[in-house]
């Protein structure tokens, strides 16, 4: 599978989690909502049943103490309860609504205290006209225990409708914890899965990427150092693409690296054949021009000798540059690494290349496990080149060395005649001189050679210089 449908699948997933346990925080608190509202109505239509059964019995005392008395002072109560009653009735058919087991409850509850009502409003009209009427009442209605008999009527159906009322309070209470206790455990489980999903997730990935990716670069560090080795990936992805891509630039670049040294040692074999095929003619010509001197001397006239003499100048830097081209061609050749004592090194040349009238200051040069002639023929160039263009009597040359983690930094400088800028990259060319042509020691091959080493080496060169403030060559060595 692609990595990136991997990826895709694993956020999928994870969003599909989330979502999974917002939807059931949102159902709890929706059902949370229900019951709590459910349950403030439920408080509201109990507290209004005890209001009226309140009101109801309070009416029933004032009832009483009335026909006890004869006192109206009692019937206050009886009147109040008379427009109350019907009032919260009426609110508390509104709060029921359509539930009809409480709705028939209620109607009769209504219907028994119009009863009370009419029996009691026939008494105190009775209690009102005098004893005769009202012991015909009393006798009739109140010894069969008429209004007591209503009166528990109604008591009973208010107990039964706040029973049925508490019953659903505690159903409601109950399955508002239950459904609480289902979110709990749903959202305790969505939100492990979530992490585990997410952790497991990335750690796969991470697992399948790094290892690979660093595997890449460890290849591609290898390129750069010119080892051209590949990496095997088996699994299908984006990874594996440039993985492949990879292996072939590696490959490429092995064969093209490969072909180039080829045709770059045909070329110094060919160099170094027509160089040296070239020194024979040169030979000869610098013969003839001695045999002409020699046996016609006499013949010549005085212009002919003048220009018979320009010849061997002319051939001696032919030879020059041929035996430039030589060394040049010849640099490929490949000896073992030694351990070197650079300081030692560096001296020998010194001695060997610089006048008593100049200034040689080198300081302390480091042990190098190195190929000994090629670092011999970088500083012989340098130094001959700064003891070549430095002129002048207080003449100094100093070299310096300084060291990096994994590399040395060598410095050869002069307080000689110095570049202009524009020839800083010239000079390392082959044959790139900028002194007179016909000037015998300056054939523009010794740069060209530090160069060549230099390169073969991995390493760097730069040059500092202004035109009459001296130069400074600076390079980089490492061990072999
Ligand atoms: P050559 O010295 O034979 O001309 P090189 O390749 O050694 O050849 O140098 C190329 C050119 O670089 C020289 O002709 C010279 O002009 C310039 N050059 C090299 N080294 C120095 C130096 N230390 N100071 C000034 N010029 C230099």
């Amino acid at each position: 599978m692609k990595l990136s449908t991997q990826i895709l699948v694993a956020f999928t997933l994870i969003i599909l989690l989330s979502v999974a346990d917002s939807y059931t925080n949102y159902m709890m608190s929706k059902k949370v909502q229900l019951n709590s509202h459910f349950l403030a109505r439920s408080e509201e239509i109990i507290r209004t049943s005890n209001k009226t059964h309140k009101a109801i019995i309070e009416m029933q005392s004032a009832f009483r103490g009335y026909l006890l008395t004869d006192d109206h002072i009692f019937l206050d109560a009886y009147f109040k309860g008379l427009k109350i009653v019907p009032v919260l009735f009426t609110e508390q058919k509104i709060r029921i609504g359509n539930d009809n087991s409480q709705r028939k409850i209620l109607d009769s509850i209504e219907t028994f205290h119009a009863i009370w009502l009419k029996y009691s409003k026939d008494l105190i009209q009775a209690r009102k006209e005098g004893p005769d009427s009202f012991d015909i009442f009393f006798e009739n209605s109140m010894k069969k225990h008429v209004g007591k008999k209503i009166n528990d009527d109604i008591t009973k159906k208010f107990t039964r409708f706040d029973r049925i009322e508490y019953k659903r309070r505690r159903h409601h209470s109950e399955e508002l914890l239950t459904s609480l206790r289902h979110t709990r455990t749903f959202s305790l489980i969505f939100l492990t899965l979530t992490i585990i999903v997410g952790v497991s997730s990335t750690f796969y990935i991470m697992q399948i990427t790094t290892k690979r990716i660093s595997s890449m670069v460890i290849l591609a560090e290898n390129i750069s150092k010119g080892k051209f080795t590949s990496i095997t990936d088996t699994r299908n992805d984006e990874l594996t693409a440039l993985a492949s891509s990879l292996n072939s630039m590696s490959e490429k670049l092995d064969k093209n690296i490969h072909e180039l040294k080829i045709r770059n040692a045909e070329l110094n074999k060919f160099a170094y054949v027509v160089s040296h095929d070239l020194k024979a003619p040169i030979r000869g010509i610098h013969n003839v021009i001695t045999w002409i001197e020699e046996d016609l001397d006499g013949e010549l006239s005085a212009e002919l000798k003048r220009y018979l003499a320009i010849i061997p100048q002319k051939t001696r830097r032919m030879e020059a540059l041929i035996n430039g081209l030589l060394d040049y061609a010849r640099l490929n050749i490949k000896v073992p690494p030694e351990n070197i004592n650079t300081n030692n090194l560096v001296h020998e040349i010194a001695d060997s290349i610089v006048p008593r009238n100049f200034k040689l200051e080198i300081s302390n040069l480091p042990e190098l496990f190195t190929e000994r002639i090629k670092l011999e023929q970088v500083f012989a160039n340098l130094i001959s080149n700064a003891v070549k263009y430095t002129h002048r009597e207080d003449a100094v040359i100093e070299i310096n060395c300084r060291k990096y983690s994994d590399f040395y930094e060598f410095s050869v400088k002069d307080n000689g005649i110095g570049i202009a800028i524009e020839y800083h990259q010239k000079i390392f060319e082959i044959f790139q001189t900028l002194r007179e042509q016909n000037e015998q020691e300056s054939t523009g091959v010794g740069l060209a050679i530090v160069k060549k080493i230099i390169d073969d080496q991995q390493e760097h060169i730069i040059v500092i210089s202004k035109v009459g403030l001296g130069s400074e060559f600076i390079f980089t060595w490492r061990n072999s």
